[in-house]
């Protein structure tokens, strides 16, 4: 099977460079798969797992947020952050979902509840994703 070049980048760090068989990515329309010498495409994504498929093993990333590219043969994922399911710390995670809860809980007008479901959603998708590791 043909690869193509996977580049997952956060304003931070280089995440993953790799070649890849296979991208699952979670789009805001929904998830899309990418595979080598896909036609050309942008798409916004929003919090959730890429899957991809490196050297016959899947590998699982946490994403939240930005754009996926995917032009020549190299797909470009540019995200808010990132992390490999290893490196995802579910004590943090854990720490983050209660507190976006309590906020959420507290029915409170101070308390930007956008702002809190948004911690919430990355807090869940994080321990989802450290379970498949
Ligand atoms: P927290 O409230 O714990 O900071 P957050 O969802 O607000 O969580 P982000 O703004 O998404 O954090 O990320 C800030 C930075 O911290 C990024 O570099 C991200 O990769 C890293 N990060 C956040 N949470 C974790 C985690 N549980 N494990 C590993 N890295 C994390």
């Amino acid at each position: 099977m043909g690869t193509l070049q996977l580049e997952v980048v956060t304003p931070d760090k280089t995440v993953i460079s790799a070649e890849a068989e296979m991208v699952v990515c979670p789009g805001v329309e929904g998830e899309f798969g990418v595979l080598s010498q896909h036609v050309s495409l942008l798409s916004a994504l929003k919090t959730g797992p890429l899957r991809c498929r490196i050297s016959d093993r899947d590998e699982y990333l946490f994403i939240s947020g930005g754009f996926a590219d995917v032009n020549s043969n190299v797909m470009t994922v540019l995200a808010e952050s990132a992390e490999r399911a290893a490196d995802i710390d579910t004590a943090r995670a854990q720490a983050a979902r209660d507190r976006a809860e309590k906020r959420l809980a507290a029915h409170d007008d101070a308390v930007d509840a956008a702002r809190a479901e948004s911690a919430l959603t990355r807090a869940v998708n994080r321990l989802r994703i450290a379970g498949l590791r």
